[in-house]
């Protein structure tokens, strides 16, 4: 019986190392709006040896592809109809407020955002974590924070792109009980050039060419650690980019008049809040038939868009085709969006991953779904994910 128990025992160690890769760590990194081609088209070096030396991969983001829903669908494996942050700005009927990320009040509210983050899953499983600014990481949720994080408002930009690099190498300094074994970091770009100056434009690529010599300091310090060969790191985004122009607009104005609703949220997809029920119906009749763009009543959303159950949803919901704009006055200046339906080209993700954990040389054929992010981050901590609609299956080719 001793020796029975003694060999259980054995087989557990074995199969929680096996699952587990706590003696790992794993740095994840998200550009904003790292478009997946842009790592075949412009000049990326360092990514290139990541593809060589790891894994390359398109993922494609959750619908809508905009930067709260998928940062924070990243974090918790659910989707934005899900965990709440169902658009960067949506109306709450029954507070009578606007959430939006611009907002820090609202966007600083805990119970908008629902799931369970990974850095609270595996805090909670004795692994410590740190974030480098990362929508939903300075919100407390469940009154809770990562092990270690920073508020993007006040020190992202005194921060800077240099300084995160910094920063994530201290983190990863740290002695080995404070240490982490995630590190999240985030960057602002290409997205801010991608809006700016179009998602093909020269300002872009210098962007993403910058980001891929930042990257390559951060392996090489990495290199530098007396436990370099225990370190993962992934490489990117949110979701994609797409070019616009003012030209190619549908002015709200013309197909609805105001007094049918309250709110209009327009940041694609546009939430519509009708001023009374009855106006539910005009609206949706109304915008039946306007070209470039398509509209659907809350519950009635195509399956594969996976949205329009959330109890925060507008009433309607309009998504312009891609590279379209649906808005009461076009921006003049903005030459690059998303929030497009997910799965457009324009809208995937580039993806590379490097390290122990992960195959080398490998190229993944499909492109998976952003929400197995999360269980694969599980799987490299060696936690037991909570509830999410990802799947580990799905990307386990991308493991040793
Ligand atoms: P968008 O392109 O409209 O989807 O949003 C991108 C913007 O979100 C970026 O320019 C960032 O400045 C902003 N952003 C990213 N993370 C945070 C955060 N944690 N808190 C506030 N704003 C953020
Ligand atoms: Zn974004
Ligand atoms: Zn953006």
């Amino acid at each position: 019986m001793r020796r029975f128990s003694f060999l259980l025992v054995l087989m557990l160690v074995a199969v929680q190392s096996w699952a587990a890769g706590r003696d790992t760590y794993t740095v994840i990194i998200s550009l904003d709006g790292l478009r997946w081609d842009y790592l075949d088209t412009y000049d990326v070096p360092f990514m290139d040896i990541m593809a060589r030396q790891g894994v390359k991969a398109v993922m494609q983001p959750s619908f809508p592809s905009k930067t709260f829903p998928n940062h924070y669908t990243l974090a918790t494996g659910l989707t934005p109809d899900h965990h709440g942050i169902i658009a960067n700005i949506f109306w709450d009927r029954e507070k009578g407020v606007e959430y939006s990320l611009k907002d820090k009040v609202t966007r600083a509210d805990g119970s908008y955002y629902g799931g369970d983050p990974i850095w609270l899953t595996a805090k909670h499983q004795g692994v410590k974590t740190a974030t480098v600014f990362w929508v939903g990481s300075d919100v407390t949720i469940n009154d809770e924070h990562p092990t270690y994080w920073l508020d993007y408002q006040t020190e992202s930009e005194k921060m800077g792109f240099e300084g995160r690099i910094d920063e994530i190498i201290r983190l990863l300094s740290l002695p080995e009980e404070e240490r982490p074994h995630l590190v999240m970091g985030y960057f602002e770009e290409p997205d801010r050039s991608g809006h700016n100056y179009g998602p093909l434009n020269s300002m872009t690529r210098r962007a993403v060419e910058n980001l891929d010599r930042l990257l390559s300091k951060l392996w090489s310090r990495i290199q530098l650690l007396p436990f370099a060969d225990k370190v993962n790191l992934i490489v990117t985004g949110d979701h994609g980019m797409a070019s616009v122009d003012p030209k190619r607009f549908v002015d709200i104005d013309d197909v609805l008049p105001k007094r049918w609703y309250d709110r209009c949220c327009n940041d694609y997809p546009t939430l519509i809040y009708a001023s009374a029920p009855q106006y539910i119906d005009s609206i949706y009749n109304a915008l039946q038939g306007v070209d470039h763009i398509r509209a659907w009543k809350k519950g009635e959303v195509p399956d594969y868009l996976g949205y329009g159950t959330n109890k925060n949803m507008g009433d309607v919901i309009v998504l312009p085709d891609v590279g379209w704009l649906f808005a009461d006055k076009p921006s003049k200046k903005q030459r690059g969006s998303h929030g497009f339906d997910h799965t457009a080209a324009d809208m995937q993700v580039g993806f590379r991953a490097v390290g122990p954990d992960f195959k080398v040389g490998y190229e993944k054929q499909d492109r998976f779904r952003n929400v197995c992010i999360y269980p694969l981050l599980c799987h490299l901590l060696g936690v037991s994910p909570s509830p999410n609609d990802g799947s580990l299956d799905e990307v386990a080719d991308l493991l040793r």
